[in-house]
Parts: structure tokens; C-alpha cells; sequence
């Protein structure tokens, strides 16, 4: 069933029982979707020189050992996922493993705990910055299986959480980032997909961070308590940023010192650092009276527009390099709610979905 926002649609999916049967079922619904990820990646290998699909399946497998021992259970829903689209399961997986993030790309972040909040709710917020065609690739998921709390997120694929929230009062967000210590390992996405098993902050930080990991988002895990922690990771080495005064704000470079030696190339980051302190600044205004309008307000932001909080493609660039907001997402934490805006959240507006 897809909910209408003002002519802005994101599709709604679920799953649950085993792990192999949620990826044929999901795989099922989001046939359409996987087939057009497909026929890009096809194309993104085509445009490298030397390259073939065969060698790019084979070196994704080398990882594969390594992300079956962390987390075999979300291989078997990519097995399953691959039955029930009827691709390859090597194909699958290789478009999963990671994809470096373009000049100027990525998302911005906030999450705050109850002593700001007017309800005193927890909160973790999130705009999805990507190239504008990802816009139809993206469905709201509710999947449970039979060994795990569950959880409600947008999913790419349906199967491939970008954002999400437990039954146990989990959620991750968070952004990307360019490190320079990029390895073969464990793909970032299977941390952010094993964060929302976890029944507790414990597991979530640790699963966040598997040592045998080949890069890394920066996974912002919180739990309904308020602990609310930004894991700014690279493939060998984090740093763990807490909300110290009860909030943070993340966009996509490395705030720790500890971490800047891992910047790619911090000369790509201009969107970041205005996104982060623009986010910063308005979001600061709004402590103790925080609500759903302050997430609105704050993601709808256009300085440093094109490039700015809700950003919109620049018609300078090529369709590969641009970005756009395809929706914002307010996780209530407390109240175990998800607010999602199809499109650019200036525009749209947040739909509410109970977990
Ligand atoms: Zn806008």
C-alpha cells in the first residue's frame, strides 16, 4: 500500500519469519527496484576501464567469509533476496559491497534526548542525501524475524536499511564518510542492518563496529534512554561521540581529532561543513521546545543552496554527481514512532508509521 504526500508516494513493504523467507519476500515486492539497481551497477562497471562484472563479483566474495561469521542471518536474507528477484546471489552481494561516495555526497544527522524535547521524547533525525534517480529506489520496511526484536525503516531495495528503528528502542542513522583506510572486509552495510537486532546500547555500539569491517559510516546509534552516540568509524580505527549536552548534530566528516587523519580529502567536504554548522546553529535555537516542526524547519534549510541541509540537484552537474534529498525521517524513540517526507522535506510532508 503506498501512501500518497502530496503526490509523493514511498512504498511500503514487510516480512517476517525466517531470515531466508523475509529476503524472498521482500525480494518479491521489490523485484522492480533491485532490476533498475541492477541495470545501474551494470553500467557504473561498464564506465570503469579494465573492469568486468565478473571481476567485481569475484573480489566482492573475498568478503564474504568474513560478513557470514559477523552476520550470517542477513546473508541468508540476501540468498533469500536473490531467489525472490531472481538475480545471482553473487550479484546481490557485490552490489551491496561498498561504493565510494561521490565529491560533495552524503546526509545530515541530529538526534537529541528528553531533557530538550517538548514531550520528552528521544529523537534521531535524518535527511537521505543521494543522487536524485534513488528517489524510486527506497521503501518504508517493517521486517521481523522470528529470532529478533523487529524493526521499521527505509530500506533500499526494500532489504538494505539506510535508517531504523527496533522494537527495543534502537535506532540507527547516520551518514557517510571518506576514509582513506578502506580495505577488503565486512561491507558498512551489514553493521547498520545487525545494529537493529540488538536488544540493548551494549550490542548495538559493539555491532557497530566489527574490527573485521572494510569501511565504515558513521552509524549513529541511540537508545530510548537518551544515550545517544555518534561511532565515527573508518575500516581500522573509531572514535565513539557522545551527546554530552543531550544532542548532536553529524553531517559527513570527521568531527574527532583523533579521526582527521582518515579524511580522504577534506577539500570535498564544503557541503558538510556548512550543512553541520547551519544544523548546529538552528537546531540550538529550538532546545527545550524541540518537536517534529523543529526537524521540519531545520532539514528545510537552503543556505548554501544547492548543496545546502535539504539539498537539490545542481543543474551544473551530471546526472551521477548530483544530490537531492529523497526524504527526511524522524525516528520518536520514546513513542516508538517513524515520521518519513517523500522528496524534499521544504516541500512534503512527514507521514506518521507505528513500528
Ligand atoms: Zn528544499
Amino acid at each position: 500500500m503506498d501512501v500518497e504526500v502530496r503526490g509523493k508516494a514511498l512504498r511500503e513493504v514487510s516480512a517476517s519469519g525466517s531470515h531466508y523467507n523475509i529476503g524472498v519476500s521482500i525480494g518479491k515486492q521489490c523485484r522492480d527496484q533491485a532490476l533498475r539497481a541492477h541495470k545501474r551497477f551494470r553500467a557504473s562497471v561498464d564506465r570503469m576501464p579494465g573492469t568486468t562484472i565478473d571481476k567485481v563479483k569475484a573480489q566482492a566474495k573475498l568478503s564474504l567469509p568474513l560478513s557470514r561469521e559477523f552476520y550470517p542471518e542477513f546473508v541468508e536474507e540476501m540468498e533469500g533476496y536473490a531467489d525472490g528477484t531472481g538475480m545471482e546471489f553473487d550479484l546481490v552481494y557485490a552490489m551491496l559491497c561498498d561504493q565510494p561516495l561521490g565529491v560533495g555526497k552524503g546526509c545530515t544527522d541530529i538526534a537529541v534526548n528528553a531533557q530538550w524535547t517538548k514531550d520528552d521524547v528521544v529523537f534521531a533525525a535524518h535527511n537521505e542525501d543521494v543522487e536524485p534517480y534513488h528517489s524510486s529506489d527506497v521503501c518504508i520496511a517493517r521486517i521481523t524475524p522470528k529470532d529478533e526484536p523487529g524493526f521499521i525503516g527505509v530500506c533500499y531495495g526494500g532489504l538494505y536499511p539506510t535508517v531504523g528503528m527496533n522494537a527495543s528502542g534502537i535506532s540507527l542513522t547516520g551518514n557517510a564518510l571518506v576514509p582513506n583506510d578502506t580495505r577488503m572486509g565486512i561491507p558498512k552495510m551489514f553493521p547498520v542492518r545487525k545494529v537493529l537486532k540488538a536488544k540493548g546500547i551494549y550490542d548495538a555500539l559493539t555491532w557497530s563496529m566489527p574490527p573485521a569491517r572494510g569501511h565504515s559510516f558513521n552509524n549513529i546509534v541511540c537508545d530510548v534512554n537518551g544515550e545517544i552516540y555518534s561511532m565515527e568509524g573508518s575500516a581500522t580505527t573509531f572514535d565513539a561521540l557522545y551527546g554530552h549536552d543531550g544532542y548532536l548534530v553529524h553531517t559527513n566528516h570527521y568531527l574527532s581529532p583523533r579521526m582527521w587523519r582518515f579524511e580522504e580529502d577534506m577539500h570535498t567536504r564544503m557541503s558538510s561543513v556548512i550543512r553541520y554548522n547551519r544544523a548546529s546553529k538552528l537546531f540550538k535555537r529550538h532546545l527545550g521546545q524541540v518537536d517534529l516542526h523543529t526537524f521540519k524547519e531545520v532539514f528545510s534549510d537552503h543556505v548554501g543552496h544547492p548543496e545546502s541541509i535539504c539539498r537539490h540537484p545542481d543543474p551544473r552537474l551530471g546526472e551521477e554527481d548530483q544530490t537531492m534529498t529523497i526524504f527526511s525521517a524522524v525516528f520518536d524513540l520514546t513513542r516508538k514512532a517513524m515520521w518519513v517526507c517523500a522528496g524534499n522535506p521544504c516541500e512534503g510532508e512527514f507521514v506518521k508509521h507505528e513500528l
